[in-house]
C-alpha cells in the first residue's frame, strides 16, 4: 500500500493560482529524484478543467471535493461522479466534515455518495472524525465506528476506497491529534473496516509535522487543506512520506 498525499483546496483558488499551482507541482514531480507517493489534488469544482489540464501527463492525478449520490437529474448545483469521471478526476472527497457540518450530510447520504463513486471508476476518500464536543466526552471510538459502519459501502474491498481521519477540532486550527491517538484511531478504523485499507489523517498537516505524523504507524498518507494551496509547504509533505512502504 503506497502513501498518498491529497490536497483539498476547498473553496479558494482562481484560474491563476490553479495553473501556477499545479503546474509547479508538475514540475517538482518531474524533477524529482525519490519514490513519488500518489498525489491528488482537489480544486473547487470550476477549477478542475484547468488542473486536470496542468497535470495531464504527469503522475498526479485529480478529485473532486464532492459529488451527489445520483448520476443525473434535476439537482441544481450539484455534480455527479460520473461527470467528474468523465472530465478526467481518478477521487472524490465524500463525508468531509465540512460537508457534514454545512449541508446536514449523514453517514447513509455519506455512504450513497461512495456508492456513487465507486460506480463512476472514481476512488471515494470518505472522510470520518469526531468534533471537540465528541472527544471531550470520550466518544472518539464510537463515533469513528459509527461513521466507519454507516458511511463505507457494504462488501466494498480494501483497495477500491480511501478513507481519511479527520478530527474535526484538528482542521484548520494548528492542533494535532497525538501520535498515539492518532495510531489507535487508525487501527480502530481498519478493525471495524476489516481488512488492510488505506487510511489519511488530515487535520493541520503542514511540512514541519509531516514526517513525524506520517511515519506513525497506520498512517498511509494526509488529507491536506490549508498546505495544500502553498507550493512549498505541500511539497514538503508529499517529500516527507518515508520511502519504500
Ligand atoms: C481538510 O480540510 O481536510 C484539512 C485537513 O484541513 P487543514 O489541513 O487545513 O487542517
Amino acid at each position: 500500500m503506497g502513501y498518498l498525499i491529497a490536497g483539498n483546496w476547498k473553496m479558494n483558488g482562481s484560474r491563476g493560482s490553479a495553473i501556477s499551482l499545479a503546474s509547479g507541482l508538475v514540475a517538482r514531480a518531474n524533477a524529482a529524484q525519490m519514490q513519488l507517493p500518489g498525489i491528488v489534488l482537489c480544486p473547487p469544482g470550476p477549477l478542475l478543467p484547468t488542473v486536470i489540464s496542468a497535470i495531464s501527463g504527469s503522475a498526479i492525478a485529480a478529485g473532486g471535493q464532492d459529488c451527489h449520490a445520483k448520476d443525473k437529474g434535476a439537482h441544481t448545483g450539484d455534480t455527479s461522479a460520473s461527470l467528474l469521471a468523465d472530465i478526467g478526476c481518478r477521487y472524490v472527497i465524500v463525508g468531509h466534515s465540512e460537508r457534514r457540518a454545512d449541508h446536514g450530510e449523514t453517514d447513509a447520504a455519506v455512504r450513497a455518495k461512495a456508492e456513487a463513486a465507486l460506480k463512476a471508476g472514481l476512488i471515494p476518500i470518505i472522510c470520518v472524525g469526531e468534533t471537540d464536543a465528541e472527544r471531550d466526552r470520550g466518544g472518539t471510538d464510537a463515533v469513528v465506528t459509527r461513521q466507519i459502519k454507516g458511511s463505507i459501502p457494504a462488501g466494498v474491498t480494501a483497495g477500491a476506497i480511501v478513507v481519511a481521519y479527520e478530527p474535526v477540532w484538528a482542521i484548520g486550527t494548528g492542533r494535532t491529534a497525538t501520535s498515539g491517538d492518532i495510531a489507535s484511531v487508525h487501527a480502530l478504523i481498519r478493525k471495524v473496516f476489516g481488512g488492510e485499507v488505506s487510511v489519511l489523517y488530515g487535520g493541520s498537516v503542514k511540512g514541519n509535522n509531516a514526517a513525524e505524523i506520517l511515519a506513525i504507524p497506520g498512517v498511509s498518507g494526509a488529507l491536506v487543506g490549508g498546505a495544500s494551496l502553498d507550493l512549498d509547504d505541500f511539497w514538503r509533505i508529499v517529500e516527507a512520506c518515508p520511502h519504500g512502504k
